[in-house]
C-alpha cells in the first residue's frame, strides 16, 4: 500500500506536475490511503505521526475538489496556530503552482482584520485559519459559510488542548450538512471521538500502523545520568556532533527558560519556544531558527507541535516526555526526507521504567550510550577541521596565500612547520592540554582525592584548607568533600571536574603562610 505512486491515483496533470516539482517520489502511507478516499467524497479520520505528509494528504484532494470557475468559498482548513496555518498555506501554494484559478488565504489573529476582509472580497476558494479568527469573520459576516463543501481539522487534538472546542463546534454547525468533514489528529482522546461522532458521517478511520510510527532512519540513544549533569551532557553532545539545527525538549516552560539561559551562557546560539511567548515573539524565534541565526531551539511539546522545519540533525530529550506519544512526536522532528537523524534521551534514576514503556510502545530499540569524553570531542573537532581544510584546497582560491608561504620559506621556515603552527593555533587551546581526570564523563560525578603536603604540624584546620582552595581556584567551598588531616599531610576529596582548576589554582600558593604542594593522591 505504501508504494502507491501519485500517478496511480486519479489526479490532475497540474497536481502531478506540482508534486513532481516538490520532489515527492511516492506517496507516504497516510497519503496513499487518504487521498483517494477524500476524493471519493468520504469523511475521513487520519491518524499518523508528525512528518508523515498529512498536509498533502488532505491538501491534494482538497485542491482537486475545488471548482476553479466558482469564486465562492469552498474549503476551510482549521489549524491550532498561526505558525501552522502559514505552513499549510505554503504547502498548498506549492501544490497550486499549475492551478491558476484557485486562490487560498491564511486567516489568523495578529494580522489586521481589514486587510483580510479586503482580500476575501477578491474571491477566495480556500481559507486556512485559526478557529478564533474564523469566528471573528463569521460574526462580521465576512465569511460566507453556505458555499463551503469541505472542512479539514488539522491537528484536532492540539486544537482541543488549546481550548478551541467551542469555537470549532460553532464553526462546524454553520457549515451546511452536505459538506465533507476531514479530521487529522496524532492522538485519539475521548473528546476527539465525541467530536467525530457529532460532526462526521460514517468516517473512515485511517491509522498508520504503530510499527511505522517510528521512523527507521533515526538513531535513538539514551544516557543514564543525574539531573545536574544534563547541561554538561547536552554541551558534549552538541560539541561532538556539531549539528546545524537541533531541538531540545523540556517538560515545562520554566525549564525551557532556564536551559536557554544556561546554554547562552556557554556561548551557544539557543532560544526558547513555549506557550507563554506572544505570537510575535514565537514568529521571531522561528524565523531565526529557519534562517539558522540560532542553532538550538529549546521547546515544550505543545509549542513545538506542528512546526515543520526539515533538516533537524539532532533531537535531545532533556526531560523524558510524560507521554509515549510525545516521544514519537519529538524524535519525528529529525530524520526526515530520507536523511539520518539522531535522538538522544536523558534518563534519570527510575525514569528507566518510563523509557521501557516508550520502547514497548514504539517497538523501537533505544540504545544505551556513553557520553563523549573530551578526547572524543577533540578528535571530532580535529576531523571536522581537516575536512574543512580539504574543502578549501578543493575550492582553490589560494594564490595570495601561497605567495605568503613562499615568502616564509625564503626565510628558511619549512612548509611543514608553517602548516603545523597554523593547525596548533586553530585547534588546541590551553584548556584542552590536560584532560586526564575527565576522560570518562560518566564518572565525573565522582570525587577524586588530592594530597596536600602540610598537616597538624603546621596547625592547619579543615576550614583553612577549604578556604584556600575555594579562594584560589574559584570553586564553591561546599562542593569539596571529605578531609583527613594527618600529622604531616592532608587528604581532601574534590569533585573530579574541578580537580584541574584546583591544581592550577593552588600552584605556588600558601596556606597559613606555608608554601604548599597539592597533587593527585596515589591509590585512589
Ligand atoms: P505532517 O503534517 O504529517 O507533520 P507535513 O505535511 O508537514 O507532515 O510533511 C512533512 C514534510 O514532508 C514536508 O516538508 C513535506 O513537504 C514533505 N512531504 C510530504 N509528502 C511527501 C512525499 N510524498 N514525499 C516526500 N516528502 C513529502
Ligand atoms: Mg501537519
Amino acid at each position: 500500500m505504501s508504494n502507491l505512486t501519485f500517478e496511480e491515483m486519479n489526479l490532475s496533470q497540474e497536481i502531478l506536475n506540482a508534486v513532481k516539482d516538490m520532489g515527492f517520489e511516492e506517496a507516504t502511507p497516510i497519503q496513499a490511503q487518504a487521498i483517494e478516499k477524500i476524493m471519493d467524497g468520504k469523511d475521513v479520520i487520519g491518524q499518523s505521526q508528525t512528518g508523515t505528509g498529512k498536509t498533502a494528504a488532505f491538501g491534494i484532494p482538497c485542491i482537486e475538489t475545488i471548482n476553479p470557475e466558482n469564486h465562492s468559498l469552498q474549503a476551510i482548513i482549521l489549524s491550532p496556530t498561526r505558525e501552522l496555518a502559514i505552513q499549510i498555506c505554503e504547502e498548498f501554494r506549492k501544490l497550486l503552482k499549475y492551478k491558476e484559478n484557485i486562490k487560498i488565504l491564511p486567516i489568523y489573529g495578529g494580522q489586521p482584520i481589514d486587510r483580510q476582509i479586503f482580500a476575501l472580497k477578491k474571491g477566495i476558494q480556500i481559507i486556512v485559519g485559526t478557529p478564533g479568527r474564523i469566528m471573528d469573520h463569521m460574526k462580521r459576516r465576512t465569511l460566507k459559510m453556505e458555499t463551503v463543501k469541505l472542512v479539514v481539522l488539522d491537528e484536532a487534538d492540539e486544537m482541543l488542548d488549546m481550548g478551541f472546542r467551542e469555537d470549532i463546534e460553532i464553526i462546524l454547525k454553520k457549515i451546511p450538512d452536505d459538506r465533507q468533514t476531514i479530521l487529522f489528529s496524532a492522538t485519539m482522546p475521548r473528546e476527539i471521538i465525541e467530536l467525530t461522532k457529532k460532526f462526521q458521517k460514517n468516517p473512515e478511520h485511517i491509522k498508520v500502523a504503530r510499527k511505522e510510527l517510528t521512523v527507521p532512519n533515526i538513531k535513538q540513544t539514551y544516557y543514564e545520568i543525574k539531573e545536574k549533569t544534563k547541561l554538561e551532557a547536552t554541551s558534549r553532545l552538541i560539541d561532538m556532533y556539531s549539528p546545524e539545527l537541533s531541538i531540545i525538549f523540556c517538560n515545562t516552560k520554566k525549564r525551557v527558560d532556564d536551559l536557554v539561559e544556561q546554554l547562552q551562557g556557554r556561548g551557544y546560539f539557543a532560544e526558547g519556544l513555549h506557550g507563554d511567548l506572544k505570537q510575535q515573539q514565537r514568529d521571531i524565534v522561528m524565523k531565526k531558527f529557519r534562517g539558522r541565526t540560532i542553532e538550538i531551539l529549546v521547546a515544550t511539546d505543545v509549542a513545538a507541535r506542528g512546526i515543520d522545519v526539515d533538516d533537524i540533525d539532532i533531537v535531545i530529550n532533556y526531560d523524558l516526555p510524560q507521554d509515549e506519544e510525545y516521544y514519537v512526536h519529538r524524535i519525528g522532528r529529525t530524520g526526515r526526507a530520507g536523511k539520518t537523524g539522531m535522538a538522544f534521551s536523558f534518563v534519570v534514576g527510575r525514569e528507566i521504567y518510563k523509557l521501557r514503556d516508550i520502547m514497548k510502545y514504539t517497538k523501537a530499540k533505544v540504545h544505551l550510550g556513553k557520553l563523549p569524553s573530551l578526547t572524543d570531542i577533540e578528535e571530532a573537532k580535529t576531523n571536522n577541521f581537516i575536512e574543512k581544510i580539504k574543502n578549501v584546497i578543493e575550492e582553490n582560491h589560494l594564490s595570495k596565500y601561497i605567495n605568503l608561504v613562499e615568502k616564509m620559506m625564503n626565510e628558511d621556515i619549512s612548509s611543514i612547520d608553517i602548516a603545523a603552527a597554523l593547525l596548533k593555533m586553530n585547534l588546541y587551546d590551553e584548556e584542552s592540554e590536560d584532560i586526564d581526570f575527565e576522560d570518562d564523563f560518566t564518572d565525573s560525578e565522582k570525587m577524586i582525592r588530592l594530597f596536600i603536603n602540610i598537616g597538624k604540624n603546621k596547625k592547619v584546620r579543615a576550614k583553612d584548607i577549604v578556604g584556600a582552595i575555594a579562594g584560589e581556584s574559584g570553586i564553591p567551598g561546599k562542593s569539596l568533600g571529605h578531609i583527613d588531616i594527618y600529622e604531616n599531610f592532608t587528604f581532601i576529596d574534590v569533585p573530579k571536574k574541578y580537580a584541574k582548576d584546583i591544581l592550577k589554582g593552588m600552584k605556588g600558593k600558601k596556606i597559613k603562610n606555608n608554601k604548599v604542594n597539592v597533587e593527585k593522591a596515589k591509590n585512589k
